[in-house]
């Protein structure tokens, strides 16, 4: 997927809204209502982006901004707040606190996505680019096409998602697990060796009369995209 986003909203229907809303763009989804949950969950999983809510019951949005900033694996990424209409003080305290962005309630949905890919382009230029490549490699995020030396490669959606996931993310190690989180999606109820039988399909497919296979398998771990790959 293009990027892994945490949403952290206590009100359901945002929360579904917005998880609904990213997951269309093609974005990996995980949510919460808790702002302690929402810290470790980041530390653990690394999003590219966080859409913290200010109002959560128990850790504010704002404790759990700060403690984000000040965790050294967690300093980097970048954080949009959603604050409520008029508190402009608020604001400028969530800008203080190290927010990147803040966004008010109600939001318009198609400008909080604008703004998380402009946010993500700065940060992460990987995870918001249309087009993915390495060496004789193209994929195309916006129509969904990909090409090896010019040549048209059929994939299935999910084949897609998933060379889009390692490509984007070149070099790093997913277990079978983190993949069918990240492609299938985490309410998945797909057995691990199904991510074999894709990777699979898809490595025939990226193959199709050529040595060079982009995609390595780390034994005992899971499979990475060769970030040396066409260099
Ligand atoms: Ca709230």
């Amino acid at each position: 997927m293009a990027a892994n986003i945490l949403i952290v909203e206590d009100e359901e229907p945002i929360q579904i809204l917005l998880a609904y809303n990213f997951e269309s763009e093609g974005y990996a989804v995980r949510s919460t209502a808790n702002g302690e949950e929402a810290v470790r969950l980041a530390s653990e999983e690394k999003p590219d982006l966080v859409v913290l809510d200010w109002m959560l019951p128990g850790m504010s949005g704002i404790e759990a901004c700060r403690a984000l900033r000040a965790k050294p694996e967690t300093r980097e990424i970048p954080i949009i707040m959603l604050t409520a209409r008029g508190e402009e003080s608020e604001r400028v305290r969530g800008l203080a606190t190290g927010a990147d962005d803040y966004i008010v309630k109600p939001f318009s949905v198609p400008e909080l996505l604008a703004r998380v890919k402009t946010i993500l382009r700065r940060s992460n230029p990987a995870a918001a680019a249309e087009e993915l490549q390495a060496g004789d490699i193209v994929l195309n995020r916006r129509t969904r096409r990909v090409t090896r030396a010019k040549r048209d490669i059929g994939l299935s959606p999910t084949e897609f998602r998933l060379l889009e996931h390692l490509m984007g993310n070149a070099g790093r190690v997913y277990s079978r697990s983190q993949l069918l989180d990240a492609v299938w999606g985490r309410d998945n109820f797909v057995d691990e060796r199904t991510v074999d039988v894709h990777v699979g399909r898809l490595r025939g497919q990226l193959k199709r009369g050529r040595e060079t296979d982009p995609i390595r398998t780390v034994r005992g771990m899971g499979y990475s995209f060769n970030e040396r790959f066409g260099r």
